[in-house]
Protein backbone atom coordinates (compact mmCIF):
# COMPACT_ATOMS: atom_id res chain seq x y z
CA UNK A 1 0.00 0.00 0.00
CA UNK A 2 1.39 3.09 -0.87
CA UNK A 3 2.78 5.48 2.01
CA UNK A 4 3.36 2.52 4.00
CA UNK A 5 6.60 2.01 5.64
CA UNK A 6 9.24 -0.91 4.75
CA UNK A 7 9.77 -2.62 7.84
CA UNK A 8 12.94 -3.49 8.14
CA UNK A 9 14.82 -5.43 10.51
CA UNK A 10 18.12 -3.62 12.05
CA UNK A 11 20.78 -5.27 13.56
CA UNK A 12 23.28 -3.14 15.38
CA UNK A 13 26.12 -5.76 15.97
CA UNK A 14 29.32 -5.72 18.01
CA UNK A 15 32.28 -3.58 17.96
CA UNK A 16 31.70 -0.86 15.59
CA UNK A 17 28.59 -1.90 14.20
CA UNK A 18 26.65 0.29 16.32
CA UNK A 19 28.28 2.99 15.18
CA UNK A 20 28.06 2.51 11.23
CA UNK A 21 24.60 1.43 11.66
CA UNK A 22 23.31 4.40 13.45
CA UNK A 23 25.13 6.46 10.44
CA UNK A 24 23.55 4.56 7.82
CA UNK A 25 20.27 5.10 9.58
CA UNK A 26 20.29 8.64 9.81
CA UNK A 27 21.34 9.25 6.18
CA UNK A 28 18.13 6.99 4.93
CA UNK A 29 15.91 9.29 7.06
CA UNK A 30 17.37 12.15 6.33
CA UNK A 31 16.74 10.67 2.53
CA UNK A 32 13.15 10.70 3.30
CA UNK A 33 12.52 6.94 3.26
CA UNK A 34 9.74 5.75 5.60
CA UNK A 35 11.31 3.05 7.25
CA UNK A 36 9.62 0.86 10.68
CA UNK A 37 13.05 -0.23 11.96
CA UNK A 38 12.77 -3.76 14.27
CA UNK A 39 15.82 -3.21 16.70
CA UNK A 40 17.28 -6.94 16.93
CA UNK A 41 20.00 -8.95 18.84
CA UNK A 42 23.03 -11.31 17.42
CA UNK A 43 26.24 -11.82 18.07
CA UNK A 44 28.87 -11.50 21.28
CA UNK A 45 25.72 -10.23 23.96
CA UNK A 46 23.67 -12.99 22.70
CA UNK A 47 26.11 -15.56 23.59
CA UNK A 48 26.96 -14.37 26.43
CA UNK A 49 23.82 -15.07 27.70
CA UNK A 50 24.32 -18.48 26.71
CA UNK A 51 22.20 -18.59 23.18
CA UNK A 52 24.69 -20.37 21.36
CA UNK A 53 23.35 -19.64 17.84
CA UNK A 54 24.19 -15.59 18.36
CA UNK A 55 20.23 -15.36 16.87
CA UNK A 56 17.99 -15.60 19.43
CA UNK A 57 13.96 -16.55 18.44
CA UNK A 58 13.25 -12.96 18.86
CA UNK A 59 15.57 -11.73 16.05
CA UNK A 60 14.51 -14.84 13.62
CA UNK A 61 10.83 -13.89 14.11
CA UNK A 62 11.36 -10.21 13.17
CA UNK A 63 13.72 -11.16 10.04
CA UNK A 64 10.39 -13.30 9.20
CA UNK A 65 8.06 -10.50 9.63
CA UNK A 66 10.67 -8.04 7.68
CA UNK A 67 12.44 -10.33 5.16
CA UNK A 68 15.25 -7.52 5.10
CA UNK A 69 18.03 -6.70 7.37
CA UNK A 70 20.91 -3.84 7.71
CA UNK A 71 23.34 -5.27 9.97
CA UNK A 72 26.35 -4.60 12.00
CA UNK A 73 29.17 -6.88 12.07
CA UNK A 74 28.70 -9.87 14.24
CA UNK A 75 32.02 -11.10 16.49
CA UNK A 76 33.13 -14.17 15.93
CA UNK A 77 35.76 -16.62 18.03
CA UNK A 78 38.38 -17.71 16.03
CA UNK A 79 39.32 -21.37 16.39
CA UNK A 80 37.32 -22.37 19.01
CA UNK A 81 34.07 -21.80 20.61
CA UNK A 82 30.44 -21.24 19.15
CA UNK A 83 29.48 -20.66 15.39
CA UNK A 84 29.81 -17.73 13.73
CA UNK A 85 26.09 -16.07 13.90
CA UNK A 86 26.86 -14.48 10.64
CA UNK A 87 26.56 -17.57 8.75
CA UNK A 88 23.85 -19.05 10.82
CA UNK A 89 22.00 -16.04 10.01
CA UNK A 90 23.27 -16.43 6.06
CA UNK A 91 21.83 -20.20 6.47
CA UNK A 92 18.69 -19.93 8.55
CA UNK A 93 17.35 -17.33 5.79
CA UNK A 94 18.84 -19.44 2.58
CA UNK A 95 20.53 -16.36 1.71
CA UNK A 96 22.06 -17.96 -0.83
CA UNK A 97 24.11 -15.21 -3.35
CA UNK A 98 26.49 -12.99 -1.51
CA UNK A 99 26.86 -10.11 -3.74
CA UNK A 100 30.00 -8.05 -3.01
CA UNK A 101 30.54 -4.88 -5.17
CA UNK A 102 33.95 -3.11 -5.96
CA UNK A 103 34.37 -0.14 -7.43
CA UNK A 104 36.50 2.93 -7.96
CA UNK A 105 35.07 5.54 -5.76
CA UNK A 106 35.98 9.50 -6.30
CA UNK A 107 38.51 10.80 -3.98
CA UNK A 108 39.67 7.19 -2.76
CA UNK A 109 43.39 6.59 -3.72
CA UNK A 110 44.29 3.00 -4.90
CA UNK A 111 47.01 2.03 -7.38
CA UNK A 112 44.67 1.35 -10.07
CA UNK A 113 42.60 4.82 -10.08
CA UNK A 114 41.50 5.77 -13.16
CA UNK A 115 41.46 2.26 -14.49
CA UNK A 116 37.38 2.51 -14.07
CA UNK A 117 37.04 -0.90 -11.83
CA UNK A 118 33.32 -1.82 -11.48
CA UNK A 119 33.04 -5.01 -11.16
CA UNK A 120 30.66 -6.98 -8.64
CA UNK A 121 32.24 -10.61 -6.54
CA UNK A 122 28.94 -12.86 -6.58
CA UNK A 123 29.85 -15.57 -3.74
CA UNK A 124 27.89 -18.49 -3.07
CA UNK A 125 26.80 -18.52 0.47
CA UNK A 126 25.71 -21.60 2.26
CA UNK A 127 27.70 -24.59 0.58
CA UNK A 128 31.26 -25.65 0.24
CA UNK A 129 33.81 -25.42 3.33
CA UNK A 130 31.22 -23.11 5.20
CA UNK A 131 28.84 -25.51 5.41
CA UNK A 132 30.62 -26.57 8.83
CA UNK A 133 30.99 -30.34 8.20
CA UNK A 134 33.52 -30.94 10.25
CA UNK A 135 35.76 -33.65 12.19
CA UNK A 136 38.70 -34.89 13.91
CA UNK A 137 39.16 -38.28 12.55
CA UNK A 138 42.05 -39.52 14.59
CA UNK A 139 43.83 -37.55 17.34
CA UNK A 140 45.46 -36.05 14.67
CA UNK A 141 43.43 -35.07 11.49
CA UNK A 142 40.89 -33.40 10.77
CA UNK A 143 38.37 -33.13 8.12
CA UNK A 144 35.73 -30.47 6.57
CA UNK A 145 33.40 -31.75 3.94
CA UNK A 146 33.33 -29.78 0.77
CA UNK A 147 30.20 -29.70 0.14
CA UNK A 148 28.96 -28.40 -3.18
CA UNK A 149 25.38 -29.15 -4.87
CA UNK A 150 24.06 -29.14 -8.60
CA UNK A 151 20.89 -26.95 -6.86
CA UNK A 152 22.98 -25.17 -4.37
CA UNK A 153 24.92 -24.26 -7.99
CA UNK A 154 22.51 -23.08 -10.18
CA UNK A 155 21.01 -20.89 -7.90
CA UNK A 156 23.79 -18.82 -7.12
CA UNK A 157 24.66 -18.72 -10.80
CA UNK A 158 21.51 -17.52 -12.29
CA UNK A 159 21.36 -15.13 -9.77
CA UNK A 160 24.88 -13.84 -11.47
CA UNK A 161 23.60 -13.76 -14.70
CA UNK A 162 19.95 -11.97 -13.47
CA UNK A 163 22.43 -9.87 -11.78
CA UNK A 164 24.49 -8.98 -14.74
CA UNK A 165 21.11 -8.36 -17.09
CA UNK A 166 19.18 -6.14 -14.59
CA UNK A 167 22.72 -4.07 -14.22
CA UNK A 168 23.39 -3.77 -18.20
CA UNK A 169 26.61 -5.60 -17.57
CA UNK A 170 28.59 -7.74 -20.55
CA UNK A 171 30.37 -10.84 -19.01
CA UNK A 172 30.26 -13.25 -16.22
CA UNK A 173 33.47 -14.84 -15.36
CA UNK A 174 32.98 -18.65 -13.69
CA UNK A 175 35.89 -18.66 -10.93
CA UNK A 176 36.70 -21.81 -9.36
CA UNK A 177 39.67 -24.82 -8.94
CA UNK A 178 37.83 -27.47 -11.10
CA UNK A 179 41.94 -28.25 -12.27
CA UNK A 180 42.40 -30.09 -8.95
CA UNK A 181 39.05 -30.52 -7.41
CA UNK A 182 37.02 -32.01 -10.17
CA UNK A 183 34.12 -32.95 -8.52
CA UNK A 184 33.21 -30.56 -6.22
CA UNK A 185 34.12 -27.25 -8.09
CA UNK A 186 34.08 -29.35 -11.47
CA UNK A 187 30.37 -29.46 -10.78
CA UNK A 188 30.15 -25.62 -10.54
CA UNK A 189 31.57 -24.96 -13.50
CA UNK A 190 30.06 -27.72 -15.43
CA UNK A 191 26.30 -26.23 -14.10
CA UNK A 192 28.03 -22.77 -15.15
CA UNK A 193 28.72 -23.83 -18.57
CA UNK A 194 25.26 -25.61 -19.30
CA UNK A 195 23.29 -22.09 -17.60
CA UNK A 196 25.32 -19.77 -19.52
CA UNK A 197 23.90 -20.39 -23.41
CA UNK A 198 21.00 -19.28 -22.03
CA UNK A 199 21.60 -15.88 -21.19
CA UNK A 200 23.45 -15.55 -24.67
CA UNK A 201 21.17 -13.90 -26.50
CA UNK A 202 20.80 -10.79 -23.53
CA UNK A 203 24.67 -10.33 -24.62
CA UNK A 204 25.87 -11.58 -21.88
CA UNK A 205 29.55 -13.07 -22.48
CA UNK A 206 30.50 -16.29 -20.67
CA UNK A 207 34.11 -17.32 -19.40
CA UNK A 208 35.82 -19.87 -17.45
CA UNK A 209 38.82 -18.97 -15.00
CA UNK A 210 40.89 -20.86 -12.74
CA UNK A 211 40.77 -18.90 -9.42
CA UNK A 212 44.35 -18.35 -8.51
CA UNK A 213 44.43 -16.90 -12.39
CA UNK A 214 41.54 -14.25 -11.39
CA UNK A 215 43.36 -13.71 -8.00
CA UNK A 216 46.77 -13.09 -10.52
CA UNK A 217 44.52 -10.84 -12.79
CA UNK A 218 42.67 -9.05 -10.37
CA UNK A 219 46.04 -7.70 -9.06
CA UNK A 220 47.47 -7.19 -12.61
CA UNK A 221 44.54 -5.83 -14.69
CA UNK A 222 41.43 -5.65 -12.50
CA UNK A 223 39.32 -3.75 -14.42
CA UNK A 224 38.74 -6.47 -17.17
CA UNK A 225 35.87 -7.91 -14.46
CA UNK A 226 32.59 -7.62 -14.53
CA UNK A 227 30.99 -9.93 -12.88
CA UNK A 228 32.57 -13.20 -11.36
CA UNK A 229 30.92 -15.75 -10.06
CA UNK A 230 32.31 -18.29 -7.76
CA UNK A 231 32.63 -20.98 -4.54
CA UNK A 232 31.73 -19.97 -1.06
CA UNK A 233 35.94 -19.83 0.24
CA UNK A 234 36.99 -18.37 -3.19
CA UNK A 235 34.64 -15.59 -2.64
CA UNK A 236 35.03 -14.84 0.87
CA UNK A 237 38.80 -14.03 -0.69
CA UNK A 238 38.82 -12.58 -3.64
CA UNK A 239 35.85 -10.72 -2.49
CA UNK A 240 38.04 -8.90 0.12
CA UNK A 241 40.81 -9.01 -2.40
CA UNK A 242 38.68 -7.32 -4.93
CA UNK A 243 37.64 -4.90 -1.51
CA UNK A 244 41.58 -3.64 -1.30
CA UNK A 245 41.74 -2.51 -4.98
CA UNK A 246 39.02 0.08 -4.49
CA UNK A 247 40.03 1.41 -1.35
CA UNK A 248 40.29 -1.19 1.52
CA UNK A 249 37.22 -2.52 3.93
CA UNK A 250 36.28 0.67 4.64
CA UNK A 251 34.33 1.02 1.29
CA UNK A 252 33.21 -2.26 0.92
CA UNK A 253 29.59 -3.29 0.70
CA UNK A 254 27.50 -6.41 0.47
CA UNK A 255 23.84 -7.84 0.19
CA UNK A 256 23.21 -11.99 0.99
CA UNK A 257 19.97 -12.80 -1.26
CA UNK A 258 18.03 -15.69 -0.77
CA UNK A 259 14.12 -15.65 -2.21
CA UNK A 260 12.75 -13.07 -0.30
CA UNK A 261 14.71 -12.66 1.89
CA UNK A 262 18.25 -10.48 1.97
CA UNK A 263 20.51 -9.11 4.47
CA UNK A 264 22.19 -6.17 4.09
CA UNK A 265 26.21 -5.70 5.91
CA UNK A 266 29.56 -4.47 5.57
CA UNK A 267 31.97 -6.60 4.54
CA UNK A 268 34.35 -5.54 7.29
CA UNK A 269 33.98 -6.77 10.71
CA UNK A 270 33.58 -5.42 14.19
CA UNK A 271 37.24 -3.48 14.17
CA UNK A 272 37.19 -4.12 18.29
CA UNK A 273 39.86 -1.46 18.61
CA UNK A 274 38.12 1.45 17.28
CA UNK A 275 34.51 0.40 19.09
CA UNK A 276 32.97 3.58 20.87
CA UNK A 277 35.73 5.71 19.83
CA UNK A 278 33.24 7.66 16.35
CA UNK A 279 36.46 7.36 14.38
CA UNK A 280 35.44 4.25 11.77
CA UNK A 281 35.12 4.84 7.81
CA UNK A 282 31.03 4.02 7.84
CA UNK A 283 31.22 4.50 3.84
CA UNK A 284 30.76 0.47 3.97
CA UNK A 285 27.48 0.30 5.80
CA UNK A 286 25.81 3.37 3.73
CA UNK A 287 26.81 1.41 0.21
CA UNK A 288 25.57 -1.88 1.53
CA UNK A 289 22.09 0.36 2.87
CA UNK A 290 21.91 1.63 -0.85
CA UNK A 291 21.93 -2.16 -1.85
CA UNK A 292 18.81 -2.46 0.24
CA UNK A 293 17.04 0.38 -0.87
CA UNK A 294 17.43 -0.59 -4.31
CA UNK A 295 16.10 -4.22 -3.19
CA UNK A 296 12.91 -2.34 -1.72
CA UNK A 297 12.38 -0.64 -4.79
CA UNK A 298 13.77 2.57 -3.18
CA UNK A 299 16.02 3.27 -6.43
CA UNK A 300 15.45 7.47 -6.61
CA UNK A 301 16.48 7.72 -2.65
CA UNK A 302 19.50 5.27 -3.54
CA UNK A 303 20.65 6.98 -6.34
CA UNK A 304 20.12 10.79 -4.19
CA UNK A 305 22.05 8.79 -1.25
CA UNK A 306 24.91 7.55 -3.55
CA UNK A 307 25.59 10.43 -5.04
CA UNK A 308 25.46 12.27 -1.50
CA UNK A 309 28.36 9.59 -0.96
CA UNK A 310 30.45 10.48 -4.08
CA UNK A 311 30.45 14.09 -4.00
CA UNK A 312 31.74 14.02 -0.29
CA UNK A 313 34.53 11.94 -1.46
CA UNK A 314 34.80 13.83 -4.14
CA UNK A 315 35.27 16.63 -2.69
CA UNK A 316 37.61 15.40 0.28
CA UNK A 317 36.83 18.19 2.34
CA UNK A 318 35.92 15.47 4.89
CA UNK A 319 37.71 12.36 5.35
CA UNK A 320 37.42 9.53 8.30
CA UNK A 321 40.85 9.01 9.43
CA UNK A 322 41.80 5.38 7.20
CA UNK A 323 40.88 7.62 4.13
CA UNK A 324 43.07 10.86 5.73
CA UNK A 325 46.03 8.10 6.07
CA UNK A 326 46.00 6.50 2.67
CA UNK A 327 45.09 9.79 0.58
CA UNK A 328 48.64 11.30 2.80
CA UNK A 329 45.78 13.98 4.78
CA UNK A 330 45.77 14.84 7.97
CA UNK A 331 45.22 11.76 10.30
CA UNK A 332 45.11 14.05 13.37
CA UNK A 333 42.51 16.12 12.70
CA UNK A 334 40.67 13.35 10.42
CA UNK A 335 36.64 14.12 10.52
CA UNK A 336 34.59 11.23 13.17
CA UNK A 337 32.20 8.83 12.15
CA UNK A 338 29.43 11.54 12.85
CA UNK A 339 30.74 14.20 11.47
CA UNK A 340 31.37 12.32 8.20
CA UNK A 341 27.96 11.46 7.91
CA UNK A 342 26.76 14.84 8.87
CA UNK A 343 28.31 16.04 5.87
CA UNK A 344 26.77 12.83 3.60
CA UNK A 345 23.48 14.47 4.84
CA UNK A 346 24.40 17.83 4.14
CA UNK A 347 25.36 16.72 0.35
CA UNK A 348 21.89 14.99 -0.01
CA UNK A 349 20.75 16.54 -3.04
CA UNK A 350 23.90 17.52 -4.98
CA UNK A 351 25.30 15.68 -8.03
CA UNK A 352 29.05 14.30 -8.22
CA UNK A 353 31.10 16.21 -11.03
CA UNK A 354 33.13 13.43 -12.20
CA UNK A 355 30.91 9.64 -11.42
CA UNK A 356 27.56 8.98 -11.95
CA UNK A 357 25.36 6.41 -9.37
CA UNK A 358 25.36 3.00 -10.54
CA UNK A 359 21.46 2.93 -10.73
CA UNK A 360 19.89 -0.81 -10.54
CA UNK A 361 16.51 -2.01 -11.15
CA UNK A 362 15.13 -4.50 -8.26
CA UNK A 363 14.77 -7.78 -9.97
CA UNK A 364 11.53 -8.20 -11.03
CA UNK A 365 9.97 -11.52 -11.56
CA UNK A 366 9.37 -13.76 -8.74
CA UNK A 367 10.47 -17.54 -7.69
CA UNK A 368 7.14 -18.72 -9.15
CA UNK A 369 7.27 -16.33 -12.16
CA UNK A 370 4.69 -14.23 -10.83
CA UNK A 371 5.38 -10.69 -10.82
CA UNK A 372 6.26 -8.84 -7.64
CA UNK A 373 5.01 -5.08 -6.93
CA UNK A 374 8.04 -3.07 -5.79
CA UNK A 375 7.82 0.13 -4.14
CA UNK A 376 7.20 1.37 -0.67
CA UNK A 377 5.33 -1.55 1.48
CA UNK A 378 6.17 -4.20 -1.13
CA UNK A 379 7.21 -7.48 -0.49
CA UNK A 380 10.66 -7.43 -1.40
CA UNK A 381 11.28 -8.45 -4.90
CA UNK A 382 13.27 -11.24 -5.01
CA UNK A 383 15.31 -12.96 -8.11
CA UNK A 384 14.34 -14.69 -11.29
CA UNK A 385 14.53 -18.09 -10.41
CA UNK A 386 13.74 -21.29 -12.33
CA UNK A 387 15.60 -24.64 -11.41
CA UNK A 388 15.92 -27.43 -13.77
CA UNK A 389 17.59 -29.47 -11.06
CA UNK A 390 16.07 -31.38 -8.65
CA UNK A 391 14.53 -34.64 -7.03
CA UNK A 392 13.19 -35.92 -10.29
CA UNK A 393 16.00 -34.94 -12.53
CA UNK A 394 17.97 -36.96 -9.63
CA UNK A 395 16.45 -39.56 -9.56
CA UNK A 396 16.38 -40.45 -13.08
CA UNK A 397 19.89 -40.72 -12.66
CA UNK A 398 20.93 -44.29 -13.65
CA UNK A 399 23.30 -45.27 -11.11
CA UNK A 400 25.65 -48.21 -9.51
CA UNK A 401 27.77 -48.89 -6.72
CA UNK A 402 31.17 -50.31 -7.49
CA UNK A 403 33.10 -50.03 -4.34
CA UNK A 404 33.75 -48.45 -0.85
CA UNK A 405 36.92 -46.34 0.36
CA UNK A 406 37.59 -47.31 4.32
CA UNK A 407 39.39 -44.64 6.15
CA UNK A 408 41.17 -46.65 8.98
CA UNK A 409 43.14 -45.09 11.93
CA UNK A 410 46.47 -46.63 11.32
CA UNK A 411 50.02 -45.54 11.55
CA UNK A 412 50.94 -49.41 10.35
CA UNK A 413 53.22 -49.21 6.69
CA UNK A 414 51.76 -50.29 4.12
CA UNK A 415 53.92 -52.97 3.64
CA UNK A 416 52.24 -55.28 6.46
CA UNK A 417 48.83 -53.36 6.14
CA UNK A 418 48.25 -53.61 2.34
CA UNK A 419 47.90 -57.93 2.83
CA UNK A 420 46.12 -57.80 5.48
CA UNK A 421 43.51 -55.86 4.13
CA UNK A 422 43.74 -58.06 0.75
CA UNK A 423 42.80 -60.85 3.52
CA UNK A 424 40.20 -59.24 4.97
CA UNK A 425 38.63 -58.07 1.56
CA UNK A 426 37.03 -61.31 0.98
CA UNK A 427 35.26 -63.08 -1.66
CA UNK A 428 32.98 -60.66 -3.77
CA UNK A 429 35.70 -57.45 -3.50
CA UNK A 430 39.59 -56.91 -3.50
CA UNK A 431 41.56 -54.14 -2.05
CA UNK A 432 42.12 -52.31 -5.04
CA UNK A 433 44.81 -49.53 -3.64
CA UNK A 434 45.43 -47.73 0.14
CA UNK A 435 46.23 -43.85 -0.29
CA UNK A 436 47.10 -41.68 2.67
CA UNK A 437 46.38 -37.97 2.25
CA UNK A 438 45.24 -39.24 -1.41
CA UNK A 439 48.69 -40.23 -2.63
CA UNK A 440 48.62 -44.03 -3.66
CA UNK A 441 51.24 -45.99 -1.05
CA UNK A 442 49.61 -49.72 -2.29
CA UNK A 443 50.02 -51.34 -4.37
CA UNK A 444 54.04 -49.98 -3.86
CA UNK A 445 54.75 -46.84 -6.21
CA UNK A 446 58.51 -46.39 -4.92
CA UNK A 447 56.93 -43.04 -3.16
CA UNK A 448 57.24 -43.09 0.00
CA UNK A 449 55.08 -39.90 1.33
CA UNK A 450 55.08 -39.29 5.17
CA UNK A 451 52.69 -40.87 7.80
CA UNK A 452 49.90 -39.24 9.26
CA UNK A 453 48.37 -41.69 11.07
CA UNK A 454 45.45 -42.10 8.38
CA UNK A 455 44.96 -44.60 5.82
CA UNK A 456 41.67 -45.18 2.90
CA UNK A 457 41.33 -48.43 1.57
CA UNK A 458 39.71 -49.21 -1.52
CA UNK A 459 37.85 -52.17 -2.43
CA UNK A 460 35.94 -52.88 -5.07
CA UNK A 461 34.08 -55.57 -6.51
CA UNK A 462 36.70 -58.66 -7.86
CA UNK A 463 34.54 -59.24 -10.85
CA UNK A 464 34.87 -55.75 -12.98
CA UNK A 465 32.73 -53.13 -13.01
CA UNK A 466 30.03 -55.28 -10.69
CA UNK A 467 27.28 -54.28 -8.26
CA UNK A 468 28.25 -54.02 -4.72
CA UNK A 469 25.31 -54.77 -2.35
CA UNK A 470 25.31 -53.00 0.70
CA UNK A 471 25.28 -56.71 2.77
CA UNK A 472 28.58 -57.23 1.46
CA UNK A 473 30.14 -53.57 2.13
CA UNK A 474 28.72 -54.68 5.61
CA UNK A 475 30.48 -57.73 6.42
CA UNK A 476 33.96 -56.26 4.61
CA UNK A 477 33.39 -53.21 7.48
CA UNK A 478 33.14 -56.64 10.15
CA UNK A 479 35.98 -58.17 8.73
CA UNK A 480 38.08 -54.81 8.83
CA UNK A 481 36.87 -53.77 12.23
CA UNK A 482 38.52 -56.68 14.04
CA UNK A 483 42.00 -55.89 13.03
CA UNK A 484 42.08 -52.29 11.91
CA UNK A 485 40.15 -49.37 13.97
CA UNK A 486 38.11 -47.38 11.04
CA UNK A 487 36.95 -43.65 10.83
CA UNK A 488 34.49 -43.32 8.20
CA UNK A 489 33.32 -45.03 4.63
CA UNK A 490 32.31 -43.33 1.27
CA UNK A 491 30.63 -45.60 -1.46
CA UNK A 492 31.95 -45.83 -4.65
CA UNK A 493 28.89 -44.38 -7.43
CA UNK A 494 29.01 -44.66 -11.02
CA UNK A 495 26.39 -42.08 -11.95
CA UNK A 496 25.24 -42.07 -15.53
CA UNK A 497 28.50 -44.07 -16.76
CA UNK A 498 30.59 -41.28 -14.83
CA UNK A 499 32.24 -42.93 -12.04
CA UNK A 500 31.26 -40.22 -8.75
CA UNK A 501 34.41 -40.32 -7.10
CA UNK A 502 38.29 -39.97 -8.00
CA UNK A 503 41.39 -41.92 -8.57
CA UNK A 504 44.44 -41.40 -5.56
CA UNK A 505 47.32 -39.43 -7.12
CA UNK A 506 49.78 -42.37 -8.45
CA UNK A 507 47.26 -44.71 -8.87
P1 LIG B 1 37.81 -6.30 10.88
O1 LIG B 1 36.92 -6.09 12.03
O2 LIG B 1 37.23 -6.14 9.53
O3 LIG B 1 39.03 -5.29 11.05
C1 LIG B 1 40.29 -5.46 10.42
C2 LIG B 1 40.89 -4.12 10.08
O4 LIG B 1 40.26 -3.59 8.91
C3 LIG B 1 40.71 -3.03 11.12
O5 LIG B 1 41.63 -3.15 12.16
C4 LIG B 1 40.93 -1.79 10.26
O6 LIG B 1 42.28 -1.68 9.82
C5 LIG B 1 40.18 -2.18 8.99
N1 LIG B 1 38.75 -1.80 9.01
C6 LIG B 1 37.67 -2.59 9.29
N2 LIG B 1 36.55 -1.89 9.17
C7 LIG B 1 36.90 -0.65 8.79
C8 LIG B 1 36.16 0.52 8.51
N3 LIG B 1 34.83 0.56 8.57
N4 LIG B 1 36.85 1.63 8.20
C9 LIG B 1 38.18 1.61 8.12
N5 LIG B 1 38.94 0.54 8.36
C10 LIG B 1 38.30 -0.58 8.70
O7 LIG B 1 38.47 -7.76 10.93
P2 LIG B 1 38.96 -8.64 12.17
O8 LIG B 1 39.70 -7.76 13.13
O9 LIG B 1 39.63 -9.79 11.55
O10 LIG B 1 37.63 -9.18 12.86
C11 LIG B 1 37.08 -8.66 14.06
C12 LIG B 1 35.81 -9.43 14.38
O11 LIG B 1 34.83 -9.22 13.37
C13 LIG B 1 36.00 -10.95 14.47
O12 LIG B 1 35.27 -11.42 15.58
C14 LIG B 1 35.42 -11.47 13.18
O13 LIG B 1 34.93 -12.77 13.28
C15 LIG B 1 34.29 -10.47 12.95
N6 LIG B 1 33.86 -10.35 11.55
C16 LIG B 1 32.54 -10.19 11.33
C17 LIG B 1 32.08 -10.01 10.03
C18 LIG B 1 30.61 -9.84 9.80
O14 LIG B 1 29.89 -9.64 10.75
N7 LIG B 1 30.13 -9.92 8.58
C19 LIG B 1 32.98 -9.96 8.96
C20 LIG B 1 34.35 -10.10 9.23
C21 LIG B 1 34.78 -10.29 10.53
P3 LIG B 1 43.42 -0.82 10.51
O15 LIG B 1 43.80 -1.59 11.74
O16 LIG B 1 44.51 -0.81 9.48
O17 LIG B 1 42.90 0.53 10.82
Amino acid sequence: MPGQPHRVTLIPGDGVGPEVVRAARRIIEAAGVAIAWEEAEAGAAVFRRGDTSGVPRETRESIERTRTVLKGPLETPVGFGEKSANVTLRKLFETYANVRPARELPGVPTRYAGEGIDLVIVRENIEDLYAGIEHMQTPDVAQCLKVISRKGSEKVIRYAFELARREGRGRVTCATKANIMKLTEGLFKRVFEAIAPEYAADGIAADHLIIDNVAHQLAKNPAQFDVVVTTNLNGDIISDLASGLVGGLGFAPSGNYGDGVAIFEAVHGSAPKYAGKDVINPTALILSSIMMLRHLGETTAADRIEDAILVTLEEGKVMTADLARQAGGDVEHAASTSGFTDEVIANLGRQPGTVRSRSARPAEVGAAGAPVPAGAGAPPPVPHVRWTYGPDAASAVERRTIGVDLFLESWEAPETAGPALEALAGEALRLEMISTRGTMVYPPTGISPDAVGLLRARFVARAAGAEVADAEVLALLGRVAERFRWTHLEKLHVFAGEPGFTKAQGQ
